[in-house]
């Protein structure tokens, strides 16, 4: 299996001195070497995407240009490791294990793009994330890898949109972290008015894979929209729970085999890309794992949770109403449409109104929030009662 993000062989934390064995900073040291236009030019062709939780899969290098471009004074950047929803382990997997591989790729951003400033923001409540956070900036300082780039691990914010860009922005900033309006977006205006990065520590992960192993070995794997490889954690009704490093457009099928799923026959459902994905049936599950076949199956990879469940622990309508039910009480409660909507369509669910909860799951889709959380609801509400047979609603 192909590794770029992680290595197999690692036992426990992979420190400085392991990292620099395996190539780790050489990357950062040419990086710095070459200069800004230099990397953004590496970053734009190697057609790197962002491992965010909104599942857009947004090519890094576009909003590294767009920031780069800003005739500003100072720009700052921010690795989002909040990982706010607690069925995804992949990033904490990362800042736990492979911490400096995250700050590689940080500290990359920041020569790419001139910042002095920047912040690795870590689940609050992961004190394994922290301590290897922590651990990775006093060893790279120690060394001086840091070159006078000031980094702050902050433990993010304990609210379920924690990990919502402008939520970071507002944290950073000394407040309670909830998602803001957008536009702005906080490549336009972000921390203290400036132009900012907020990158998921997976992709900047694989930023660092990229400038330590170089493009033509991230384009070896994966497909041509989709370079590399991507960490899924899997989750639910299989023998082998974990987070998995494969590459893009490795059928979901192959991934499940890997962690010891259940036969076909045995499954109710699959979710592709955490609570807020559309669940698959299991004649969907040959689906390769890029962002356009999930989306064109009228799902998305989200925040990359794999969560598995079999029939003989679950219906559907069960499972529709706890996942609602469960996506709802993440509802920061701020905006109207999406507090009120969650609560309508648990209603509906609840009296086993099924057209009624189709009407509620297509408002909600454009409930106008500030954050993804009521479309994520929706997308999953409205595939399970769209795709799924009549016969699971029973
Ligand atoms: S859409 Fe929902 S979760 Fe997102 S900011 Fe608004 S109320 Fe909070």
């Amino acid at each position: 299996m192909t590794h770029l993000l992680t290595e197999p062989s690692q036992q426990g934390r992979e420190g400085l001195d392991a990292y620099r064995a395996r190539g780790g900073y050489a990357g950062l040291l040419e990086a710095r070497a070459r200069g800004g236009a230099w990397i953004l030019e590496q970053v734009a062709e190697a057609g790197l995407r962002g491992r965010g939780g909104t599942g857009d899969g947004r090519p890094i290098g576009q909003k590294w240009q767009r920031i780069a471009a800003a005739q500003v004074r100072e720009r700052f950047v921010v690795a989002n490791g909040a990982e706010s929803q607690a069925v995804s382990q992949k990033d904490r997997h990362l800042l736990s294990r492979f911490p400096h591989r995250v700050l590689e790729g940080l500290l990359i951003a920041a020569a790419a793009l001139g910042a002095r400033q920047a912040w690795l923001y870590v689940r609050g409540d992961s004190p394994e994330a922290l301590a290897g956070a922590r651990e990775a900036v006093a060893e790279a300082e120690a060394a001086g890898l840091l070159a006078g780039v000031t980094v702050t691990v902050q433990p993010s914010a304990p609210t379920a949109v924690s990990g919502e860009e402008t939520a970071i922005l507002d944290a950073l900033e000394g407040l309670e972290g909830y998602p803001q309006p957008k536009p702005p977006r906080p490549e336009e205006i972000g921390l203290r008015g400036r132009p900012t990065l907020v990158q998921n520590v997976e992709s900047l992960a694989a930023v660092a894979a990229l400038f330590r192993l170089g493009p033509a070995r991230i384009r070896s794997a994966g497909t041509r929209t989709c370079p590399g490889t991507a960490l899924f954690t899997v989750t639910g009704a299989v023998e082998r729970p974990g987070v998995y490093e494969v590459p893009f457009g490795t059928p979901l099928a192959e991934l499940l085999t890997r962690a010891g799923a259940p036969e076909r026959d045995e499954i109710l459902a699959v979710l592709p890309g955490g609570l807020g994905s559309g669940p698959l049936r299991p004649d969907e599950l040959d689906v390769p794992l890029t962002y356009e076949d999930l989306v064109a199956l009228g799902t998305t990879m989200g925040t990359s949770a794999v969560i598995v469940f079999r029939k003989a622990d679950a219906s559907l309508p069960a499972l529709v109403r706890e996942n609602v039910a469960l996506l709802g009480q993440g509802s920061c409660g701020q905006c109207r449409g999406c507090k009120e909507g969650h609560r309508e369509l648990s209603r509906a669910l609840e009296a086993g109104d099924l057209a009624e909860a189709r009407r509620r799951a297509e408002v909600l889709l454009y409930g106008r929030g500030n954050c993804a959380l009521p479309s994520g609801t929706a997308r999953f509400a409205l595939r399970a009662l769209h795709e799924f047979p009549a016969a699971d609603w029973q």
